[in-house]
């Protein structure tokens, strides 16, 4: 049984991580500042440390007798970026850096949270983890300044880490009414209620969708993997899924006629998102197994 802090527990993500630490026997506990999370997410039986992730002392206390560490606390949002630049840069590269300046004083092993915004708006496809990075936003460009402190974590400190490339996460308890949150959290609401959609541009713009159930098994998988080179693999399917198709297949599963509203597209929204999985699949022997329509069907019957 391991000590394992969880920093953002509280949040989607993070509180599945959780729940299926607790399921094996860990002994979980989550740093987490509640700003987009929350307390109802917190796994049974994990204990909360209410704090900020970019303060040094807080850090401190959270990683204390802790045995491994995931780190998915951070602004999760392209949106808020634009908006306040220095204060989820703060969340978002300082509060790593804190996390892995404390993982090297004890040796703690730590998986981290990285973001397919990483590259930008590469057309290559699908996105392998050789692309060169081209981050077009400040959430993308502090992510890669995650993975680049992880290497100097690995080289200078001797910290182990394996950061994550998560492209769309999707499941339960991603909350439809953040004005950030992704477009199949708010589908699943809106046509659970029979309401109309809003689609920016044609609706042909494609993600490439992994279902959180996936993502938690690819986290446990890459603790094993941590190592001072600081490896990081692509978190995704390799499907393609256009806006307009997705639309209708949560529509069908909610036995609802589509109403689509067109709006203008949005400006510097990327075409296409399409990632490659083979890296993943071979170095964590997991892959995302859940189909989009299985994984939809579960995350409407949370709604
Ligand atoms: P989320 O907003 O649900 O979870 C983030 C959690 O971090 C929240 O509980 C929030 O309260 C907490 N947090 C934010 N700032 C903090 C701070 N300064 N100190 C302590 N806690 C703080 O988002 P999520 O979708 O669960 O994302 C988890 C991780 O995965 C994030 O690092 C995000 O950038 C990354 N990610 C998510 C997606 C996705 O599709 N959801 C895609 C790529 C990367």
């Amino acid at each position: 049984m391991a000590t394992v802090l969880v920093t953002g527990g509280c949040g989607f993500i993070g509180s599945h991580l959780c729940s299926a630490l607790r399921a094996r026997g860990d002994r979980v506990r989550v740093l987490d500042d509640l700003s987009t999370g929350s307390e109802a997410n917190l796994a049974p039986g994990a204990a909360l440390l209410i704090g900020d992730v970019a303060r040094p002392a807080t850090v401190r206390q959270a990683l204390a007798g802790v045995d491994v560490c995931y780190h998915l606390a951070a602004i999760a949002s392209v949106q808020r970026g634009v908006q306040d630049w220095y204060g989820t840069h703060r969340a978002n590269l300082s509060g790593t850096i804190a996390l892995l300046e404390e993982a090297r004083r004890h040796g703690i092993p730590v998986v981290y949270a990285s973001s397919a915004a990483i590259y930008g708006d590469s057309t290559v496809l699908p996105l392998h983890e050789d692309v060169r990075p081209r981050p077009l936003s400040a959430y993308g460009a502090d992510k890669l300044g995650c993975e680049q402190h992880a290497l100097v974590a690995g080289h200078t400190h001797g910290v182990a880490t394996t950061g994550l490339r998560f492209f769309n996460v999707y499941g339960p308890r991603q909350d439809p009414r953040s004005p950030y949150s992704g477009v199949i959290s708010v589908f699943c609401d809106r046509l659970a209620r029979g309401e109309a959609v809003d689609v920016f541009g044609d609706g042909l713009q494609t993600r490439d969708f992994v279902y959180v159930a996936d993502v938690v098994r690819m986290l446990l998988a890459a603790m094993d993997t941590a190592s001072t080179s600081a490896p990081v693999y692509n978190v995704c399917t390799g499907q393609p899924t256009s806006i307009l198709n997705l639309a209708s297949i949560i529509a069908d599963l909610c036995g609802t006629s589509l109403t689509l509203r067109h709006q203008p597209a949005r400006a510097g929204e990327i075409r296409h998102s399409l990632g490659q999985p083979a890296l993943a699949r071979q170095r964590l022997a997991t892959s995302a197994a859940t189909t989009l329509r299985d994984g939809l069907a579960e995350t409407l019957a949370w709604i």
